[in-house]
């Protein structure tokens, strides 16, 4: 079988985070298979195809894509920042699975790009600066007390907690309610770092207090890093303060 499947990660918007790699699979690619606003931002090439879906179209997405590329073609499916980080490839692994045992025979390769978090992390110091965990607030594919579950682990354990997908049009409650539930564990003082649209032009950062943190705009293009009980933030004259966590960790108290 002499098709080609490549899930490619963006990054999170800025071209100067494309990797090299990406960039050349982006080349080579035949097909170019994605959620609408992610494959505007891939540029223009003669003879590449582009099929645009719905970001709650994963599956069928992926579907898609593994069969075009078992007719021979050489098909790139696209993510905004890594493909693994609750994105495109674990929907396409999850479809080789379930598919044709063909799909099983094809030349996959999955190429990472850099996470939301890791560039929020980047605009403000070292949030991320020791143990630290990634979830997603969307209650689409898990139930909203599992949601719950996992943040009273990361918060009592002591992580620091970086929320994908913390609020949508159609999860309005969820994001205060998660707030609610870290303040159980947390000091109100704990700082918590929302970066928005992160390399992109309508880029904002900026740095609240657990208590302030639920009447902070945040919206599908914002991530949230909830920091521990040793997150530090340096304030600094005329300049942005820096968030950072500290390497040498406290002993949490059960
Ligand atoms: N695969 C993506 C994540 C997809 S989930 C990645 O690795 O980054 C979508 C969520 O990612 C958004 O709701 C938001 O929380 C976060 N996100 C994606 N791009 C972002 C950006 N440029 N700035 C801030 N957060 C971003």
């Amino acid at each position: 079988m002499s098709g080609r499947l490549a899930v490619v990660g963006l990054g999170p918007g800025d071209p100067r985070y494309l990797t090299p790699e990406a960039e050349a699979a982006l080349g080579d690619a035949e097909a170019l298979y994605g959620y609408g606003p992610y494959l505007d931002r891939v540029p223009a090439r003669s003879g590449q195809a582009r099929y645009p879906s719905d970001n709650r179209e994963e599956g069928a997405r992926a579907a898609a894509a593994l069969l075009h590329a078992a007719q021979g073609a050489c098909v790139a499916v696209v993510s905004g920042g890594d493909p693994g980080v609750f994105a495109m490839a674990a929907a396409i692994c999850e479809q080789i699975e379930q598919g044709p045992e063909s799909w099983r025979e094809l030349d996959v390769s999955f190429i990472p790009g850099i996470t939301a978090m890791l560039a929020v992390a980047a605009k403000i110091g070292a949030p991320l600066g020791h143990d630290f965990c990634a979830l997603s607030l969307s209650d689409n594919l898990k139930p909203w007390d599992l949601v719950e579950r996992r943040l009273d682990a990361a918060a009592s354990a002591g992580f620091v907690i970086a929320l994908y997908n913390p609020v949508s049009r159609a999860r309005p409650w969820q994001f205060g309610n998660a707030m609610e539930r870290l303040r159980r564990h947390l000091p109100e003082t704990t700082p918590a770092v929302f970066g928005r649209a992160v390399g992109r032009p309508d880029e904002l950062v900026s740095v609240a207090t657990l208590a302030e943190a639920d009447a902070t705009p945040a919206d599908m293009a914002t991530l949230v890093i909830v920091g521990t009980r040793e997150t530090r933030v340096i304030v600094r004259p005329g300049r942005s303060p820096l968030v950072y966590t500290p390497r040498a960790a406290v002993e949490v108290s059960a």
